[in-house]
C-alpha cells in the first residue's frame, strides 16, 4: 500500500464554482455536486479545510471601481463569502458530512468564529471545517486567506479548485497552442504573473513550503484522482 502524499488540505473554491446558467450566483445542482465531490475525498480519510470565495456574489474591487468606498465594498465581499459558506455547508450536510463553519467576522448567530484550536478538534473528529470571509480584513482576497488558514492550520497542500484543468503558459481560450504545466515553481508564477491566486497567497505558500494544485473541481471524481495522484492538475511548488 502506498502512503498518501497529502493527509491534510486546505480547498479553495472560487465563489464562480458554484454559479449556475444565466448568472444564478448559487446553483443549488453544482453546489451539490462539489459538496459530493468533498464528501467523496473526506470518505477517503483526508482532513479536509474548505476556504470558499465571494465572487459570485460580490467582488470589493469591482464595486469600489463603481464608487463604493473600498473598504466598505471589501466588507460586502467578506459577507458574500460567509453566503457562499452557509451554501456549501447546507449541500454536505445534505449528504450527511459533518461540517463546521467559522468566519473571521464573528458573526455569532450564523456561525462559529475562527478559532484555530477549535478548529484543529473539528477535523480531528472528522468534519470538514470550511472557513468563511477571507482573513476578516478589507484590500485582501480569499486567495489570501486560503493560504494563511492552509499555513495555520498546517495544511500539507492547498487545493484550488476551478473550472480549468491547471495553469497555462497563455489563456488557453484565446491562444490554441497554450500548454497546461505539470509543475511549476513559485517564481515563475510570480514572474510570469501566471493567472493562479494573487500574489500574497502564492508569497505565503511559498515562505511556508504549501504546494498549491491547481485543477477543474466540476469534472467527477477528478478531485479524488487529483489526491491519489492521477487525474489532471498544475502542481505549484
Ligand atoms: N475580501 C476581503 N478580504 C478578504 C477576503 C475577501 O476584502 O480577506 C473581499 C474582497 O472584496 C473580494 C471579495 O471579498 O473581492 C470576494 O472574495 P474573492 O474575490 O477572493 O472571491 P473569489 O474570487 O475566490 O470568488
Amino acid at each position: 500500500m502506498t502512503t498518501p502524499r497529502f493527509k491534510r488540505i486546505l480547498l479553495k473554491l472560487s465563489g464562480e464554482v458554484l454559479m449556475g446558467e444565466g448568472g444564478l450566483a448559487i446553483s443549488p445542482e453544482i453546489t451539490a455536486r462539489v459538496a459530493q465531490e468533498i464528501a467523496d475525498v473526506r470518505a477517503q480519510g483526508y482532513e479536509l479545510c474548505v476556504v470558499v470565495g465571494g465572487g459570485n456574489i460580490f467582488r470589493g474591487l469591482s464595486a469600489a471601481a463603481k464608487g463604493i468606498e473600498r473598504a466598505t465594498a471589501d466588507y460586502m465581499g467578506m459577507l458574500a463569502t460567509v453566503m457562499n459558506a452557509l451554501a456549501v455547508q447546507n449541500a454536505l450536510e445534505q449528504i450527511g458530512v459533518d461540517t463546521r463553519v467559522q468566519s473571521a467576522i464573528p458573526m455569532a448567530s450564523v456561525c462559529e468564529p475562527f478559532i484555530r484550536r477549535r478548529a484543529e478538534r473539528h477535523l480531528e473528529k472528522g468534519r470538514v471545517v470550511i472557513f468563511a470571509a477571507g482573513v476578516g480584513s478589507p484590500f485582501f482576497t480569499t486567495d489570501s486567506g486560503a493560504a494563511l488558514r492552509a499555513a495555520e492550520m498546517k495544511c500539507d497542500a492547498l487545493f484550488k479548485g476551478t473550472s480549468v484543468d491547471g495553469v497555462y503558459d497563455a489563456d488557453p481560450k484565446k491562444v490554441p497552442t497554450a500548454t497546461r504545466y505539470e509543475t511549476v515553481t513559485y517564481s515563475k508564477v510570480l514572474s510570469d504573473d501566471l493567472k493562479v491566486m494573487d500574489a500574497s497567497a502564492i508569497a505565503l505558500c511559498r515562505d511556508n513550503n504549501i504546494p498549491i494544485v491547481v485543477f477543474n473541481i466540476r469534472e467527477h471524481g477528478n478531485f479524488g484522482a487529483v489526491l491519489s495522484g492521477q487525474g489532471v492538475s498544475t502542481i505549484v511548488q
